[in-house]
């Protein structure tokens, strides 16, 4: 028996990334994912394609996870199509508008708290009612180191990262009593688009400073999400799992 045999999944922000690594570990252990992107839409419907090959139900969904309304539309889309039931959600749809305090525009610092943070609010509220009736559920948010500890440069990601945090335990002391959990992970340097866009001699200084001397995979990351996302978890609610090579010891 497969991990997350049957379970249906909501990933926000699969068309590239630590998303699409969760999408496809996540189908090979069983699982139907319903995963989002915003304007990916080529590699959106090749993932599609690629995890319905591996004999689940999978389908893409275009939606922008900072408005409260597309969201909600979405999970009213999902239940239809996955046949009534919602037992994963994952909230990792994120960006980053890096730069110093004294040169960030207030609009850098209003589209990243409201791509990584107002969505968790939006989705985990969208998807609340059905985990309700389930008395099930398994929420699962994509914070960042940077949220723990905090990083020159990135004043906004970094607070909406620490927000995801409170939002987490916050939400597992509130549904607890439902049984629906909710956990979140704060990948460390995990080397995907988003890092790749970085100069390759600080990236090298960054995994010369990783305990275990090198970045993280999209892999790591999906494996720490199976373990919150499936029964291996079943007593764990309100922890933030650092994964991240040893950084933040
Ligand atoms: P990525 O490669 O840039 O992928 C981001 C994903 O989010 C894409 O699928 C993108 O879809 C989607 N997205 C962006 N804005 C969206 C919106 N408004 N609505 C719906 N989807 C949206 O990023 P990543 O490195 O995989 O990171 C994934 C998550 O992990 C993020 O929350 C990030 O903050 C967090 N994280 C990453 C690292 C790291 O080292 N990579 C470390 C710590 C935490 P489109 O292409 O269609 O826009």
């Amino acid at each position: 028996m497969k991990l997350l045999e049957g379970k249906n999944v909501i990933i926000t922000g699969a068309s590239r990334g630590i998303g699409t690594g969760i999408a496809q570990v996540f189908a090979e252990n069983g699982a139907n994912v319903a995963f989002t992107y915003s304007s990916s839409e080529a590699p959106a419907l090749a993932l599609e394609k690629e995890l319905e090959a591996k004999g689940v139900k999978a389908k893409a969904y275009k939606s922008n996870a900072a408005s409260f309304s597309e969201s909600e539309a979405l999970v009213a889309k999902v239940l239809e199509d996955f046949g009534g039931a919602i037992d994963v959600l994952i909230n990792n749809a994120g960006i980053t508008k890096d730069n110093l305090l004294m040169r960030m525009a207030e609009e850098d610092f209003d589209s990243v708290i409201e791509i990584n943070l107002k969505s968790v609010f939006n989705m985990t509220k969208a998807v609340q009612r059905t985990m309700l009736k389930q008395r099930k559920g398994s929420i699962i948010n994509m914070s960042s180191v940077v949220g723990v500890k905090g990083n020159a440069g990135q004043t906004n990601y970094a607070a909406s990262k620490a927000g995801m945090i409170g939002f987490t335990k916050s939400v597992a002391l509130e549904l607890g009593s439902r049984n629906i959990r909710c956990n979140a992970i704060a990948p460390g340097f995990i080397e995907t688009e988003m890092t790749e866009k970085l100069d390759e001699k600080v990236v090298q200084g960054w995994r010369n400073g990783i305990p275990l001397k090198r970045g993280g995979s999209t892999e790591d990351i999906a494996n720490a999400c199976l373990f919150f996302a499936s029964d291996l978890s079943a007593y764990v609610t309100g922890q933030v799992l650092n994964v991240d090579g040893g950084m933040l010891t």
